[in-house]
């Protein structure tokens, strides 16, 4: 396929997911694209700053042509050229996503000619954004199934509101991402709870740690109380669980009126489910294997129903790539999700 792709960025969910895979999509395929109607489903439309520094991303790493990089601009026209490898540095600017922005250029920095070390600036443990944790115990070792050899380092986190947060990512690129499958998810072998914060009493974690005891009967030796350094105030707990299939890890964020135990039980409950439900890979791994399973060409995973959030990104996947994705429900209404030329 070749010639410009056409996005309709309210299509299904509406959000800055469309518009991420259009443009690492755009670069990997070296396919100029179009997208209109940016983030259309958010009450806010346009480009917001990680948005626009993703795009800033895309244009520095494939040496890309764009117009209508602007905050709050609701349509943009990319042409990639050739993909760069080498030294990168992006700053959001606020406390947004860096590994949102990661996520736009890192497909694109696999297929490059060289190795790459990207220095991101910003928000690293964000709500409704992989947390940098998330990225390096459960994204990462995956694609590192498929050949990609990406390591991440956390040189001081950074939350909302304040940001400053940064990470370090290096990228050895990879001829081709091999397939993957991930249809069970065996026992599970490893627990860890840990709670951080930033410029908040130690006791919150320690809080949310016994909830996480008390109804997921988690030994005292998987919990783990941690204060870090950021520049504001900041509370995280992340729940990880390494199973023979894979490592799948679920976060909570503390907010200002949500007491400890409400963060930890909201987490907890989400951890029961998705072992309740058997399937190896949750919801957000789900949304984030589909392009680079696409991009191998083939694969295969067992998760719950299909957020919109997925399904619409299947949508841009589609766009670009001739891969065909197959959701088949089984008897406990769990998805095989299947990607095939
Ligand atoms: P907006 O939708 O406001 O434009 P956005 O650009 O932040 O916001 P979304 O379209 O909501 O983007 O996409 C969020 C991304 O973050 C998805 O890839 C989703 O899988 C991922 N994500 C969200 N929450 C988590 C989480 N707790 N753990 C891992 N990944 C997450």
């Amino acid at each position: 396929m070749t010639g410009l792709v056409r996005i309709d960025g309210s299509m299904g969910e509406g959000g800055g997911q469309v518009l991420r895979t259009a443009l690492a999509l755009s670069l990997t395929t070296r396919r100029p694209v179009e997208v209109t109607r940016i983030r259309a489903g958010r009450t806010k439309p346009g480009l917001m700053r990680q948005h626009l520094t993703a795009v800033q991303a895309a244009a520095a790493v494939g040496s890309g042509h764009v117009t209508g990089a602007e905050i709050g601009s609701t349509s943009l026209r990319f042409e990639p050229g050739t993909i760069r490898s080498g030294a990168f540095e992006f700053s959001v600017g606020t406390a947004g996503s860096t590994t949102l922005v990661l996520q736009t250029i890192l497909p694109a920095l696999l297929t490059a000619g060289g190795p790459s070390s990207v220095r991101l600036r910003g928000g690293t443990h964000n709500p409704m954004a992989p947390p940098f944790d998330f990225l390096v115990k459960a994204f990462l070792p995956l694609l590192g199934r498929m050949g990609a050899r990406v390591e991440a380092e956390l040189v001081r986190p950074g939350f909302y509101p304040a940001g400053g947060g940064e990470c370090l990512v290096t990228v050895r690129p990879v001829p081709r991402l091999a397939p993957l499958e991930l249809l069970a998810r065996g026992e599970v072998r490893r627990r860890r709870a840990r709670a951080v914060v930033s410029k908040l009493s130690r006791e919150i974690a320690t809080r949310e740690l016994s909830i996480v005891s008390r109804l997921l009967g988690w030994e005292a030796e998987c919990l783990e109380a941690v204060s870090v350094d950021s520049a504001g105030p900041g509370n995280v707990l992340s729940l990880e669980m390494a199973s023979d299939g894979l490592t799948e890890l679920f976060t909570g964020f503390g907010e200002r009126g949500v007491s400890a135990e409400a963060v930890a039980e909201r987490v907890a409950r989400e951890v029961r489910g998705y072992l309740a439900s058997g399937v190896p890979v949750g919801e957000h791994l789900a949304d984030q294997l589909l392009l680079p399973m696409a991009l191998a060409g083939s694969g295969a995973f067992l998760t719950a129903p299909l957020s919109r959030h997925a399904t619409t990104n299947i949508q841009v996947v589609q766009a670009f790539l001739p891969v065909r994705f197959d959701v088949e429900a089984d008897e406990k209404g769990n998805c095989v999700v299947r990607v095939m030329k």
